[in-house]
């Protein structure tokens, strides 16, 4: 089994980095974990047929996450996917599709279909809105899902929280447990998501000396895991290890030093391996 870390930046425009992907292989099987900017263009680097990505596991409706799910739909299509793409998202993942598919891409689609019917004619999409709990059993893998905590506390209105679900998901293969927390703070899903596991890839936005002044203390708190919580977050779970993702751009100068001051910081509270995330890194589990 490999995890390949497709994206490891966040919304703003990083040059260095996409945004939230992860890829799960296990022989010709390339289960997808969000679909961020660029996912498709790195699967190309990566040397993934287009055609064998999928099912597609969404955490949550940031656009960070979902933001090229349209070209994951469209393009394993024109690489010649026979079968359905399925995907697995929270409450309302469905109308998202259901919009991309019939609403924004209905002529795309069309056109390519009619226009360019060597393609065999649309493939369509599968979309199951999930909740916690058990999601899929192949016989060879299962997937698990979490509520995780992102935003809850920041005083959005509860309608807007009744419609807002994070998932954070849990992947078992080969007697090996690989969990992604989604974008999370410490929570008591995350804790279960990420017992025992032996990797871990984890939200890890900020080193602890960036979390100054009230719009990064309140994110550090309500939004998104940093290097103050996370190194605890895997310690008493057991993580085996620990895989630091969804970097905040930084001034090219000032990256490395910060990335290095996170797995200090982190380091401090976790005796397992912890491994700096960077786009299109392998990792063999
Ligand atoms: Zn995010």
């Amino acid at each position: 089994m490999k995890i390949t870390l497709l994206g490891t930046g966040g919304p703003r425009p990083d040059p260095r980095r996409m945004a939230a992907a992860t890829l799960i292989s296990l022989g010709d099987e390339h289960v997808l974990f969000d679909a961020g900017r660029g996912v498709m263009v790195q699967m190309v680097r990566a040397g993934i047929p287009l055609d064998r990505i999928g099912p597609v596991f969404v955490t949550h409706h940031h656009f960070d996450h979902i933001g090229d799910l349209f070209d994951v739909m469209l393009n394993t299509w024109i690489a010649g996917r026979k079968t359905p793409l399925t995907i697995y998202g929270p409450p309302e993942t469905g109308r998202i599709v259901e919009a991309l598919t019939t609403r924004v891409y209905d002529k795309d689609i069309a056109w390519r279909s009619l226009g360019e019917p060597t393609f065999g004619g649309w493939r369509p999409i599968e979309v199951h809105d999930v909740v916690a709990g058990p999601v899929v059993d192949t016989g060879r893998w299962k997937v698990s899902a979490e509520v995780v905590r992102h935003g809850e506390g920041l005083g959005l209105p509860p309608a807007f929280l009744a419609r807002w679900t994070c998932l954070g998901y849990r992947f078992e293969a080969e007697g090996k447990v690989v969990a992604i927390s989604g974008d999370t703070v410490a929570c008591d899903g995350l804790d279960r998501l990420a017992k025992g596991a032996d990797v871990l890839v984890q939200v890890c936005f900020l080193a602890r000396s960036e979390i100054r002044g009230r719009h990064f203390e309140r994110l550090a708190e309500h939004t998104l895991a940093c290097a103050d919580t996370v190194g605890k977050i895997a310690e008493r779970a057991g993580v085996k290890t620990l895989v630091l993702t969804h970097h905040r751009p930084r001034p090219e100068a000032a990256d490395e030093a910060l990335l290095a001051e996170i797995a200090e910081d982190v380091g401090r509270d976790f005796s397992g391996r912890i491994v700096l995330a960077r786009d299109l890194m392998e990792i063999e589990v």
